[in-house]
């Protein structure tokens, strides 16, 4: 089997699997509430990954909340800022075309409970518009309190200019998250260099196990952010619930790991990326249609490949065991086509005739070029079959 659908996730580190195997197979134990020894291990424990998971994103450990996920540490940074947008006069959120659904349906979520929303479009790259952010903040007759823009669309891979919108959300006193899903592991992320106020992050992206993320929340926003759940005081009340402990031990070794790795990481899938690219364009003879451009995650590769329905490509490469995708892994299954594409002004026929191809450490270089061999040879196929 090849495996080329590493951004919807990606296998456990081995350091990240021998961390977490003493929390799980009964030779540690603890709840990190209890106060005795064992207690107390458990939270030292949690403490470790905490600083592990700051030092990646060069954040400090007292701004970093443990979550489920990706999808939790959004919806952790915009409602847990809810009830601050509700003091605002007039409250506003400003949400990029192509954020990922569990930021995305705050767009109809948000006005129906009292704060107004605004979309920003992206252009044909697949960067979202700086102009249209500036022009919306200059009208301080309709000001917005709170950004979301992702840092990598987990689509295309398009990395979006973060830092202008920060200076830009700085000169209006505008709060400011980031969906970093896809970009932790695959390209440096500094908090501090970012200017973020929130920045999401998800474990199983870069070689930590499904179900545990976090959120950085900026020391100064901290005494602002409300806690959804109700329950015990965990991650300073801005989180309750029993820790995850083998599961956030697994996300601090995952992130000591790609801190160390990540320049060499970033070089690997790049030249994956590059030998893919350039086999399916030998093979079939023809310009691949990459959409996005300007800078791009090195692990991820979208392609449109007109006349050819994403669905039956993905079928038929299954058959041939090669896993690839057709948009993100979440929205799969919904008979829309993706609403990032068509954001870039991509049309709905173009739209549903792309594949996502992502790739990981475990790729092998000969892997990458059956994979393409076998695309080009099952592009050709389709081709033959409905022309
Ligand atoms: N944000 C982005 C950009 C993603 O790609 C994903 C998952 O694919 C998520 C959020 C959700 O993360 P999780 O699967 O950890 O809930």
């Amino acid at each position: 089997m090849i495996y080329l659908d590493h951004a919807a996730t990606t296998s456990v580190l081995p350091c990240a699997f021998e961390a977490m195997k003493p929390w799980l197979d009964g030779s540690m134990i603890g709840n990190p509430s209890s106060i005795h020894s064992v207690g107390k291990q458990a939270s030292v424990a949690i403490e470790d990954a905490r600083a592990k998971v700051a030092r990646l994103i060069n954040a400090s450990p007292e701004e970093v909340i443990f979550t489920s996920g990706g999808t939790e540490a959004d919806n952790l940074a915009i409602m847990g800022m809810y009830s601050y947008l509700l003091r605002q006069k007039n409250p506003g959120v400003l949400i990029s075309e192509i954020e990922h659904h569990a930021v995305l349906n705050f767009k109809n979520y948000l006005p129906i409970n009292g704060v107004r929303t605004a979309t920003i479009p992206v252009n044909p790259d697949g960067v979202v518009s700086l102009d249209f952010i500036d022009t919306v903040m200059r009208n301080l007759n309709d000001r917005y309190d709170f950004v979301s823009v992702m840092l990598a669309n987990n689509e295309t891979g398009v990395i979006q200019p973060i830092r202008e919108i920060y200076e830009l959300c700085y000169e209006y006193n505008i709060l400011l998250h980031t969906d970093a899903v896809q970009a932790v592991g695959h390209m440096p992320v500094d908090v501090n260099a970012l200017g973020v106020d929130f920045l999401s992050l998800s474990g199983h992206k870069f070689g930590a196990p499904h179900g545990v993320g976090a959120l950085y929340v900026r020391r100064g926003v901290m005494s602002a952010l409300s806690g959804r759940n109700r329950g015990g005081g965990q991650e300073r009340g801005k989180r309750a619930g029993t820790e995850n402990i083998a599961a956030i031990v697994g996300l601090g070794a995952a992130a000591e790991w790609t801190a160390e790795h990540i320049s060499l990481d970033i070089l690997f899938y790049q030249c994956l990326k590059d030998v893919f690219v350039e086999t399916l364009h030998t093979e079939l003879g023809e310009e691949v249609k990459i959409n996005g451009s300007g800078q791009i995650l090195p692990n991820i590769l979208n392609i449109t490949i007109p006349g050819v329905q994403s669905e039956a490509l993905l079928l038929m490469m299954d058959a041939d065991d090669v896993c690839i995708s057709a948009a993100s892994a979440c929205s799969a299954g919904s008979p829309k086509p993706s609403h990032v594409l068509t954001a870039m002004g991509i049309s709905e026929e173009d739209a549903n005739c792309t594949v996502r191809i992502s790739f990981g450490r475990t790729n092998k270089c000969e892997e990458v070029i059956d994979a393409a061999k076998l695309l080009a040879k099952n592009v050709k196929r389709i081709r033959k079959m409905y022309h």
